[in-house]
């Protein structure tokens, strides 16, 4: 589903992503693993098309990604939920889940798609009209990865989903994410719990420095605690 070869990336002169190599097969979960500016949310952010410069090769469902902008990227079938989740102020949950509809062809079955996905997260469900920043942090996570998934892509790439989460709610949300699978959309994960994220992602690769030091299933490396203590904050 996607491809990623020799993707190198820049922030002005600084030269962040050095010949990164990812693959992706459809209805995986994959996992990017490794320390703080190790490049995890760069490759995110390089394949979504937010970057003005990158170079190599990012081919999804057989179209070269590189040069395209990110709403054609979107259009195309990805989404991206970036570690800060951008709920918009003033909107309810309900007008927050709409925005995901905006660029959408799906547009006109509006209502049906947001009673859909409110029925997978229940606690939306029950909070439709509250102006959505009042929701807990974890429950405004929740609404950005529905907002993602509203327009049902096929790959969705989620930025430390548990980041400052009770643990309760991320283990709901990490259900979900089994839940997704199932249903047949790709993960591409980027996430500091590393336990939690290999324990349902299929496989993993480690970033350091820019690089892709290391790439195992999550079973091996949930069982390397050498890689996992040299390159993870673990
Ligand atoms: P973290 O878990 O801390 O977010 P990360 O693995 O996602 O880490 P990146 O955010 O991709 O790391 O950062 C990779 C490198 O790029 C770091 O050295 C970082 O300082 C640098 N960097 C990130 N964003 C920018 C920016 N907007 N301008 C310049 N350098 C940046």
């Amino acid at each position: 589903m996607l491809q990623i070869s020799n993707l190198n990336a820049w922030y002005g002169a600084s030269h962040v992503l050095q010949d990164i190599d990812i693959e992706i097969a459809k209805g995986e979960i994959v996992c990017l693993i490794g320390r703080n500016g190790a490049g995890k949310t760069t490759t995110l952010k390089s394949i979504m098309g937010l970057l003005d410069k990158t170079r190599g090769a990012v081919t999804f469902k057989g179209k070269e990604l590189l040069g395209q902008p990110a709403h054609l990227r979107f259009a195309l079938g990805l989404a991206y939920v970036p570690e800060e989740r951008r709920i918009v102020q003033g909107l309810s949950v309900r007008e927050n889940l709409r925005l995901g509809l905006v660029a959408s062809p799906q547009k006109k079955r509006e209502a049906e798609l947001i009673d859909g996905i409110a029925s997978i997260f229940p606690r939306l469900a029950e909070r439709l009209d509250q102006e959505a920043v009042t929701m807990s942090g974890g429950e405004q996570q929740m609404l950005a990865i529905a907002r993602a998934m509203i327009s049902k892509p096929d790959l969705i790439m989620l930025d430390e989903p548990s980041e400052g989460i009770m643990p309760v709610l991320v283990d709901e949300m990490f259900e979900l994410f089994r839940a997704m699978k199932a249903q047949g959309t790709t993960v591409l994960l980027v996430e500091q719990n590393v336990e939690l994220a290999l324990d349902i992602a299929d496989r993993a690769y480690v970033l350091d420095q820019g690089t892709v030091v290391h790439q195992a299933s999550a079973r091996e490396l949930l069982a390397d605690s050498e890689i996992k203590e040299r390159y993870c904050s673990v």
